[in-house]
């Protein structure tokens, strides 16, 4: 195991020459520039860095765009984020340790922002921090292979402003890339026939459009949940959800109904598992997303399911067959930004020479094994939640991120577990204290159910 005491950084002028890649800037690469950043603030010698982003912004899903399918540049759209979604989760949950909303945003504000809010949270830290410089925006990476004679990695990256394909050779690559982007998409018998309109969650916009329609949404997790509830929001005439393994256990309003999974479609007739069928207007597929790297090669490529302990991944992190490729981000997520963040720190330990990984793979995979046992007997939200605070504990535990008090945040997130359960549509009306400044949040000007404007300058009204 390691240790965060004494160790020996790799030598200044190895670190002047080395050269890292990360891919993607949204959340998780964010914080592994402000890791960088924050190790040469402190006085190291840090590598070069150079981050490619798709996009022509940071910000990753956070940044929206009202495009579906291919964006300016011809590359998927990333954004699965819609109009009027506020986060899910307490702010609270999620706070940079070092990096306040309040000292962002100049004063307390609500527990639940909408989307742009937090776009601004995330973009404001690298503003701040001066290393937007390291991006480079409409750069999608194209190609990553490992040279095991060099022991570097060759990127193919396709500078879209200059219409030109590039080639650079890195140390290390950092896979920030994300993986809620590409969509997972079952089909079900007759949906060929089906004459509504019918999408997955990835392409859904905006619900005030499905008005007075009967919307149906396919899955029984966050993105069904959130976009059932939007949908009801912006006054969708009936909503039906179902599902393929177990109903959401809320107390829906009434015009909410709950079926067993999707058998039949005919027309814009839905047939259910239980026999029973009803006309839908609009089908909103919220299946789930795929771990959908096809441009990392077959020997550095993570290979996994959604899940809280990713396989393949020592420290959920360092890929074990190669453990210059680094993934942040790859879990199922309760914890989010604070969680990259402890992950970037590791990261960047790991490439200064502050932590040394074990040589041997066999040792790599035997340090997983107590995590994927545990993994195995999570059955309640409590557990998960538990098991995700315990793995960000053990990785703060290990570099100079910023401590903070992680058990107080799992017993937030069993707060909002509780408000959810209580109000499910009402839940984002309430206020947390803040785990980072001991502040309690203030109440919202206006309860969640009747905003029905997500833009920054209505929210931070006071
Ligand atoms: P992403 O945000 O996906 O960013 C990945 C970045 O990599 C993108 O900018 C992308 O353009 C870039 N990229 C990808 N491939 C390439 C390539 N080949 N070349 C160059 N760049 C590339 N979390 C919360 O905490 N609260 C919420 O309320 C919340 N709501 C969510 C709502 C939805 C609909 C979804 C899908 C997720 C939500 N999440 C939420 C979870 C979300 O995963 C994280 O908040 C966060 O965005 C993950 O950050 P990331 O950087 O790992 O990935
Ligand atoms: P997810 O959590 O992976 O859930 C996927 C769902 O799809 C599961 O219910 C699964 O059912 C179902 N499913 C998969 N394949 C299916 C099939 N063939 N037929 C029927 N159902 C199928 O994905 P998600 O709900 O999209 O959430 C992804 C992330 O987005 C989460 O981190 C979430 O927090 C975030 N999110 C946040 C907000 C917000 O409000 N801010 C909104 C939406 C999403 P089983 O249970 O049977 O496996």
């Amino acid at each position: 195991m390691e240790s965060k005491k004494p160790r020996t950084e790799i030598p200044t002028a190895n670190m002047e020459s080395m050269k890292v890649c990360v891919i993607g800037a949204g959340p998780s690469g964010t914080s592994v520039l402000r890791a960088f950043q924050s190790a040469q603030k402190k006085g190291a010698t840090i590598p070069e860095i150079t981050c490619y982003e798709r996009q022509a912004d940071l910000g990753g899903l956070w940044n929206y765009t009202h495009r579906t399918g291919i964006d300016e540049i011809g590359e998927p759209v990333h954004c699965s984020m819609y109009r009027y979604l506020w986060s899910n989760g307490p702010k609270e949950a999620l706070e940079f340790a070092d990096y306040t909303f309040e000292e962002h945003f100049g004063k307390p504000i609500p527990s639940y922002p909408p989307r742009p809010v937090l776009a601004d949270y995330v973009k404001g830290r690298i503003e701040n921090s001066g290393v937007r410089h390291w991006i480079k925006f409409h750069h999608p990476v194209r190609w990553v292979q490992y040279d095991d004679k060099t022991e570097k990695f060759t990127v193919t990256v396709f500078d879209a402003d200059a219409n030109e394909q590039i080639t650079n050779v890195f140390d290390y690559v950092i896979c920030c890339g994300g993986h809620f982007s590409t969509p997972n998409v079952p089909t079900f018998p007759g949906l060929e026939t089906y004459s509504g309109v019918c999408m997955h969650a990835h392409d859904f916009r905006d619900a005030a459009q499905y008005a007075g329609k009967n919307v149906m949404v396919v899955g029984s997790s966050y993105s069904a949940e959130d976009i059932g509830s939007q949908l009801w929001k912006y006054g969708a005439k009936t909503i039906t959800a179902c599902y393929r393994s177990n109903p959401m256990q809320f107390t829906w309003p009434d015009n909410w109904e709950t079926k067993p999974l999707l058998t039949k479609v005919d027309g814009k007739m839905c047939t259910f598992k239980d026999g029973t069928s009803k006309e839908i207007d609009v089908i909103v597929l919220c299946t789930g997303y795929l771990h959908h790297f096809p441009y990392l090669s077959e020997d550095v490529r993570l290979k996994t399911d959604n899940r809280m302990w990713p396989k393949s991944l020592y420290m959920g992190i360092a890929f074990e067959a190669n453990p210059k490729m680094l993934y942040i981000g790859m879990q199922d997520q309760f914890f989010t930004f604070n969680m990259f963040d402890a992950q970037a720190w590791w990261a960047r330990d790991v490439i200064l020479g502050r932590i040394t990984i074990p040589a041997d793979k066999a040792t790599l995979i035997a340090a997983s094994k107590p995590w994927v046992e545990r993994e195995a007997t999570l059955e309640s939200d409590e557990s998960l939640i538990r098991f995700q605070g315990d793995y960000v504990k053990e990785l703060i535990s290990l570099t100079d991120y910023p401590n903070f008090d992680i058990d107080k945040v799992c017993e937030l997130f069993l707060e909002w577990e509780h408000h959810k359960h209580t109000d499910i549509m009402g839940y984002r009306n309430n206020c947390y204290r803040s785990v980072m400044t001991g502040k309690m949040s203030p109440v919202h000007h206006t309860i969640w159910k009747e905003e029905l404007d997500d833009s920054m300058a209505t929210y931070l009204k006071c």
